[in-house]
């Protein structure tokens, strides 16, 4: 089988980030996440991370040239050969061009997109009740809580807000999704690549329409 390059696409808080970890799981393909590769180079304190932070805190993207430079890195890791669930990219049509191109040299090309449907309403509810451990995972307050109260399942860590899930900020990363990121919709639509899912329903419901749609390319 050729390795599967997998684009969870949605607006901030539809459950991609959910979604591609049980996903990736499933199939034994590495997660890729740009919103966690650049968080790990913020808290490192990296060149990267700190050209980064302006922008991720106003809700802002961070510039295609830097994006696409930190993904190619990522890709020439071996473990990227086998596959990947891509994770908050590309967000931009020039991201979704050179994503194409990346893949290209690997002789394969972008498998699938699940596009993660859910209204702004429940987007704002879902941010606003997010919680994070510093690994990564993701919980929700009220529809995914930890077993104890603020603190990660898996290895005990404090879990934590981010800093862009404020009302105001999470609002312009709205707003940038639709003005940046919905014109990716169409284009994979005209590919044949769009798997529309509604995001509204129960996580693992989520997780089985995104299945379904995976086994049917
Ligand atoms: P994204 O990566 O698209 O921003 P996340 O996967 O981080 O989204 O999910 C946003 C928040 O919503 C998290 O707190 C998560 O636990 C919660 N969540 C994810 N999927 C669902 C769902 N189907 N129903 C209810 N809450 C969900
Ligand atoms: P979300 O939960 O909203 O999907 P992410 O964790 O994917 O958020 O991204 C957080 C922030 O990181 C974004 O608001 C943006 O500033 C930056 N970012 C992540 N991925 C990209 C990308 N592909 N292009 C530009 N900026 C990005």
């Amino acid at each position: 089988m050729s390795p599967m390059y997998i684009v969870m696409l949605g607006p901030p808080g539809a459950g991609k980030g959910t979604q591609a970890k049980k996903l990736a799981q499933e199939l034994g393909l590495v997660h890729v996440s740009t919103g966690d590769l650049f968080r790990e180079n913020l808290k490192n304190e990296t060149e990267l991370g700190q050209l980064a932070q302006q922008y991720m805190n106003a809700g802002e993207l961070v510039p295609d040239d830097v994006t696409v430079a930190m993904v190619k890195e990522r890709f020439a890791r071996p473990d990227c050969e086998k596959g990947a669930v891509l994770d908050g990219f590309p967000r931009t049509p020039a991201q979704a061009e050179a994503l194409d191109q990346l893949l290209e040299t690997f002789d394969s090309e972008v498998t699938v997109v699940p596009l993660i449907k859910v209204p702004d309403e429940i987007l704002v509810e879902r941010l606003s009740g997010r919680w994070m451990s510093p690994s990564g995972r993701v919980y929700h307050e009220k529809y995914n809580p930890p077993v104890v109260k603020w603190i990660d399942d898996i290895d005990g860590s404090e879990l934590y807000q981010r800093e862009d899930d404020k009302p105001g900020t999470v609002r312009r990363r709205i707003d940038v999704y639709n003005e940046q990121t919905a014109p990716l919709i169409d284009y994979y639509r005209e590919k044949g690549l769009l798997a529309e899912i509604d995001g509204t329903q129960p996580i693992e419901d989520v997780f089985a329409a995104i299945m379904a749609s995976v086994e049917e390319v």
